[in-house]
């Protein structure tokens, strides 16, 4: 077992081991990488580094002693409702990311109808099949069931009538996304906007990815709905800084339309021997890092830096877009309106591409099917990508043609039969083991190419590959001999 070092090192030595531990990390500063990172200039990354470091020991947990923090996030989130056009009764929280906002709106709304409309016993959240895997989690985690609205698989919108019909006395909010992850299209954010007044119910929009730049777009001149605070219905919004706009991670916002709903979000407790906790968010001590460098992020780039970024942006899509549209075999699922494309072919297997192109440098990310939504390849476009844009095109065209001649992938034939033979209630971690064996993944390894195993999980329900991809995590995350040989 590994312990800690008897002895401390010397701090060269502690900083060698970090550049050595991040060696086969996915690499980001060259822009080949189409998900999870946001790359920044490096005077955006200075301002960043400075403000964070600056307030990194202050504490979130209590802003009666920390006046600056409470002043940051009081500026951030005002700047943040006026963006999305909120007036001044909208009120909100900065948050760790996307998947907390998401989570407190739906712990906000399931704690006041506990409150107003004791007779719902079992809360249900209704929502299209596209809104983020975060409001399943809040559901799971807040005992709420979700109501899976299907969306209209041409344009990969929800239609306002399904999820009107999916309303039921028990319904606690209503969720549509603007826009959404995996097509990058908005849902009709005005006409659910009238359901949620004509049934009295909340509405939240989720606008994590897409919310802080898209206002800049519509001043660019493109066409972008409303679909923000000033639509009639909209009750509350999240919004995240450490995506598109460029904030350090652990950076996003939660607001309400009014005082009435966020008070529902606040846990306090002073049944016990200690300090009375009252937390607005999830989290408690927290650095005040994310959020000051937020703020910094903001003062330094102004509405000015944020338009240039989304000019840059806009073209960026556009280029890619066209692009793809124009490699014979592939297809792009609806007509994104924000930077994020999916794409998919129909005579060949879509999933080899991830791993070709990962040997040609690229990092794309794989979607399995749902609900009419092919199997695909999904960008988060990026200022980094944009400036390689070109590059990655012709590699991708390149990879398109490699991969359409390929033989189908060997030795998944058994993998895949035995798979078929499951389901989610006979599952266990032995018949997990033998599915690592038969795909040739030894103990906690990562495995090489990841096309047959999206072959595999896309073939059966969602239940059951949630099971087995939890089975894995729960293998991955285990005290492994294999990385003891990393330190010297
Ligand atoms: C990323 C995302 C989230 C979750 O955000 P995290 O910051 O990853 O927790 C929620 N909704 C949408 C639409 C997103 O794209």
């Amino acid at each position: 077992m590994l312990e800690l070092p008897a002895k401390g090192r010397p701090k060269d030595e502690v900083f060698t081991l970090l550049e050595r531990y991040g060696e086969a990390d996915l690499p980001w500063r060259d822009g080949g990488t189409f998900a999870y990172v946001y790359t920044v200039d490096a005077e955006m990354e200075a301002v960043i580094k400075h403000a964070y470091m600056r307030y990194l020991t202050e504490n979130g947990l209590d802003p009666t002693v920390y006046p600056s923090l409470l002043r940051f996030e009081r500026e951030v989130v005002s700047m943040a409702a006026a963006h999305l056009g909120g007036d001044e009764h909208v009120v909100g929280n900065f948050t760790s990311g996307g998947t907390e906002s998401c989570m407190l709106a739906v712990k906000a709304a399931r704690d006041r109808a506990r409150d107003l409309y004791p007779h719902i016993t079992k809360p249900e959240l209704v929502m299209p099949v596209t809104a983020h895997a975060a409001f399943h989690k809040a559901c799971a985690y807040f005992d709420v069931t979700p109501v899976l609205v299907p969306v209209d698989t041409r344009t990969f919108r929800v239609r306002p009538d399904d999820m009107e019909k999916a309303v039921t006395p028990n319904t606690i909010m209503m969720v549509a996304s603007a826009p959404q992850y995996a097509h990058g299209v908005i849902d009709p954010i005005e006409a659910i906007g009238q359901i949620a007044l004509r049934r009295d119910i909340l509405f939240h929009v989720d606008a994590c990815v897409g919310g802080f730049i898209l206002p800049f777009f519509r001043r660019l001149g493109r066409p972008v709905p409303p679909f923000d605070f000033t639509v009639p219905g909209v009750t509350s919004m999240s919004m995240d800084f450490h995506k598109y706009a460029y904030a350090a991670k652990g950076a996003s916002v939660i607001l309400y339309k009014t005082k009435d709903i966020r008070r529902y979000q606040i846990f306090t407790c002073a049944q016990w021997t200690g300090y009375t906790v009252i937390n607005n968010t999830i989290q408690s001590t927290k650095s005040g890092g994310s959020l000051a460098a937020c703020w910094a992020l903001f003062q330094y780039m102004g509405q000015d830096g944020y338009l240039r970024i989304a000019k840059r942006m806009a073209e960026g899509m556009d280029r890619i877009m066209d692009g793809i549209a124009q490699i014979p075999g592939l297809r792009v699922l609806g007509r994104p309106e924000f930077v994020l494309v999916a794409f998919t072919a129909d005579d060949f297997s879509i999933f080899p591409i991830v791993d070709d192109m990962k040997k040609r440098g690229w990092y794309v990310q794989p979607q399995l099917g749902f609900h009419g939504s092919k199997e695909n390849i999904h960008l988060s476009i990026d200022q980094a990508t944009i400036d390689v844009a070109d590059r990655f095109l012709t590699d991708l065209s390149a990879s398109v043609q490699y991969v359409r001649g390929m033989p189908p992938a060997e030795g998944m034939d058994q993998l895949a039969a035995l798979v078929r033979t499951l389901t989610p209630e006979t599952f266990t971690p032995e018949i997990f083991g033998q599915l690592m064996q038969n795909a040739g993944i030894e103990g906690a390894a990562l495995p090489e190419g990841t096309a047959g195993i999206n072959e595999i999980l896309n073939q059966v329900p969602a239940e059951l590959s949630a099971k087995i991809l939890t089975e894995f995590f729960n293998e991955l995350y285990v005290q492994s001999s294999r990385d003891d040989t990393l330190v010297p």
